[in-house]
């Protein structure tokens, strides 16, 4: 007789049998393994039963998702309403009875349910006009007397799995896919190959392998289902940082950078023309990057630090080395507008000095874009100013020695690769100001090197943050108009009422005509939207930096990046429709100057109130009632906080890490069992440990690492042309 083996058919194991075999080998199920690897989707746990009197509460309430009820078969009946027939089962708990419906499948569930027997049901609860409890097509999970006695009084609990349709439709249900799952944890769980190295298991004190599969299937206790879940948790996020570890060793073995020479002559006599010292976050940030500039190996470095906190000075500094050592530059903005004010203002910073600046925007004209790209090639350029897209196509380099990409969250970080391509191996400094929570640094960050850049600059006075209703209008305006007697300048920033320019236009456009004719008709108004060309939108910016008029209307176009030292007011209008980051943000754009600073975020009356805690805690709330704590958390916190790093965590616990994570770089591996808001800990000791395991052992042949290897291999095969292994 053959020994068992975790590679065997699970068409032997008890309840399976060939045909079903065949349709668990449809989703992705083919052997043994596959199958305890098939993890449940939830677990049923006692102390999370509600009665019916107070699922009735909730659903009164306004809550409108899931929960899970215990309890038993009263009576049950088919009834036939015109063409359709439905079937229906009513039960009682401890405090009152319910029903569940289905419209479909009756013939399989009339002759599932009997009296007196016991289910679990989970399902969205609905009150019917007859004001009974009721459950359509729920999740159920029936008891036998032993199970429910042993659930009821030792709180067992019971795994949940989301069973592909695929198999339910071939009579798989929660009880027998239970039945069968059981049946190749007892024979097999003892089997399962590690996929750790027994010296990490030993460091945090994991389960190993086998006792972490029986405890995910079928937990003895709470605390060894969470062990469990640890476990996995920590493996995933282990696997995660060595696939960031081999993305970056990887790419440092196989390119050679460049080694600048520091010329501190040219440094020291930039620093002189200007008219502040670097602040001791901008020195150390700079020494890192002199550090990596110096050093053969490319430079790959994140630069993070909060708005106006002066990372543009950094950059030219970088640039300043890079030029000073004979190499071409690019510097690169995610808009037109900004680009332009890069362009503008370094031109100003490095006026006494002898460097080619050029410019590569949307609104170059055509024969000007010829030259400048024939310029590039005979590297008589040194420094390139333009957006992304421009210069990601256009552009051939001579002599490519640094690239600074500014604002980079609003890019996929694929965009880099393209550049990078163009020279040799240039030295590439990322700036960004929009905060990223330290846990998506560590992870699709994860093969940069960081620098912070945490304290402002002296002088600058912190904004004031308030919250008011709409009905606060007439003063918020009167303010504006008072403050301008002082020498103010004002945004007034409107959100884009849909997802389209036209509407945007049209939106800033009434709110300027009405104002200038109204409220604000005393003041000089500009009005800035999405609509305008680049050259529009920056002669208006021009001219409200002139103070040729008192105030901006605008959509959003002015978020990211632009500087007008004058303008000390912001007023933001439905601000619980803009995300946290955005908001930070805009109110970035002020605060620059020697004067105070308000920022005025005005929203719906009832959103107005202040308060100083949050609860993050949304269970048992409508989708309307998670929607409007939210935004009463992100107005809240803006006033409370002034720093993005703060702000950053905040909106990493609102939208959840899937969010962020899904938009900043699709093509990473998703995660199952991790939670980037709430397992920090376990994040920072798996990369510590992945990084340390690969930079001993970049090939992974050591054979301590055989588990890793074969894993890596057969799990994240997709993910790994992010990386190579031998
Ligand atoms: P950000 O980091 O948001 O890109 P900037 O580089 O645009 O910020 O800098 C914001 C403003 O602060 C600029 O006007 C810049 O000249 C000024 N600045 C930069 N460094 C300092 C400093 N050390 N002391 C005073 N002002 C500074
Ligand atoms: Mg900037």
């Amino acid at each position: 007789m053959q020994l068992p083996n975790i590679s065997d058919s699970i068409q032997f194991l008890p309840g399976v049998g060939p045909k079903r075999a065949a349709s668990f080998a449809k989703v992705g199920i083919k052997n043994v393994e596959d199958l305890l690897y098939f993890f449940p989707s939830k677990y049923l746990d006692r102390t999370r039963i509600l009665t019916v009197s107070r699922v009735t509460q909730l659903v009164i309430n306004g809550y409108d998702g899931e929960v899970t009820i215990v309890g038993e078969v009263i009576e049950k009946e088919v009834i036939q309403n015109r063409k359709r027939q439905i079937f229906k089962v009513r039960f009682k708990d401890s405090s009152g009875f319910f029903e569940c419906v289905w419209f479909s499948g009756i013939k399989y569930f009339k002759t599932l349910f009997n009296e007196n027997e016991h289910y679990a049901i989970s399902a969205k609860p609905v009150l019917t006009r007859y004001g009974h409890l009721q459950f359509t097509h729920p999740d159920f999970d029936k008891f036998t007397d032993d199970e429910s006695n042993d659930f009821i009084n030792t709180g067992k609990i019971i795994p949940f799995y989301s069973i592909p349709k695929e198999l339910r439709t071939k009579n798989i249900g929660d009880i027998g896919l239970r039945k069968i799952i059981l049946a190749a944890v007892e024979k097999y769980s003892g089997l399962v190959e590690e996929t750790l190295p027994h010296e990490l298991i030993a460091k945090h004190s994991l389960l190993n392998c086998n006792s972490a599969i029986k405890n995910i299937h079928f937990p003895e206790t709470t605390e060894l289902l969470n062990k469990a879940k640890e476990r996995y948790k920590y493996e995933e996020l282990f696997y995660i940082e060595l696939l960031v570890a081999l993305r970056k060793y990887n790419f440092l073995k196989k390119t050679n950078g460049i080694q600048f020479k520091i010329h501190q002559k040219i440094i020291k006599q930039f620093l002189d023309t200007l008219p502040f010292e670097l602040t001791n976050d901008q020195l150390k940030v700079l020494s890192e990057i002199k550090n990596d500039m110096i050093s053969a190996k490319p430079m790959n470095r994140l630069l993070q630090g909060d708005v106006g906190s002066g990372k543009t000075i950094v950059a030219l500094i970088s640039i300043l080395i890079a030029i000073s050592n004979g190499y071409q530059t690019v510097f690169m903005a995610p808009t037109e507008i900004l680009a332009n004010q890069h362009f503008e203002n370094i031109k100003k910073l490095l006026q006494n000095f002898d460097f080619d600046i050029e410019q590569l925007i949307g609104g170059t004209k055509k024969s000007e874009k010829r030259k400048i790209i024939e310029k590039i090639k005979n590297n008589e350029c040194n420094i390139l100013i333009g957006t992304h897209a421009l210069i990601e196509e256009n552009v051939d380099f001579e002599n490519l020695g640094l690239v600074v990409i500014d604002e980079q969250h609003r890019f996929g970080v694929a965009h880099r690769g393209k550049l990078i391509r163009k020279g040799i191996s240039p030295d590439v400094l990322i700036m960004t100001a929009t905060p990223i929570p330290r846990t998506l640094t560590m992870t699709v960050y994860g093969d940069l090197d960081l620098s912070l850049i945490k304290e402002l600059p002296k002088n600058r006075i912190p904004v004031k943050t308030v919250l008011r209703g709409e009905n606060s209008l007439p003063k918020i305006y009167k303010f504006i108009i008072d403050k301008q007697k002082e020498g103010y300048q004002t945004f007034i920033v409107y959100p884009l009422v849909e997802e389209s320019e036209k509407m945007e236009l049209k939106a800033a456009e009434v709110y300027y005509e009405k104002l200038k004719q109204s409220e604000l008709k005393e003041l000089k108004i500009g009005l800035l939207h999405g609509r305008m060309t680049w050259r529009e939108k920056d002669e208006t910016m021009q001219r409200f930096n002139n103070k040729e008029f008192d105030v901006l209307i605008s959509t959003t176009v002015i978020e990211v990046g632009i500087d007008i030292p004058n303008a000390n007011i912001m007023v933001i209008n439905d601000a619980e429709r803009f995300g946290l980051s955005q908001l930070h943000q805009l109110r970035g754009r002020i605060g620059r100057g020697t004067k105070q600073a308000y920022c005025i975020l005005v929203t719906k009356n009832e959103l107005a109130k202040k308060t100083n805690s949050f609860n993050f805690n949304f269970e048992y709330l409508s989708r309307a009632q998670i929607e409007y704590h939210k935004s009463k958390i992100r107005l809240n916190a803006m006033v409370k906080y002034g720093s993005g790093f703060q702000l950053s965590e905040v909106d990493l616990k609102l939208r959840g890490p899937g969010d962020i994570f899904g938009k900043m770089q699709s093509g990473f591996p998703q995660l199952k069992f991790a939670d980037l808001t709430t397992d920090q800990e376990l994040l920072i000791n798996a990369k510590q440990d992945a990084f340390n395991i690969i930079e001993q052992d970049i090939k992974l042949g050591n054979p301590a690492n055989k588990a890793i290897r074969r894993k890596l291999k057969n799990f994240y095969k997709d993910n790994l042309n992010y990386a190579t292994i031998g």
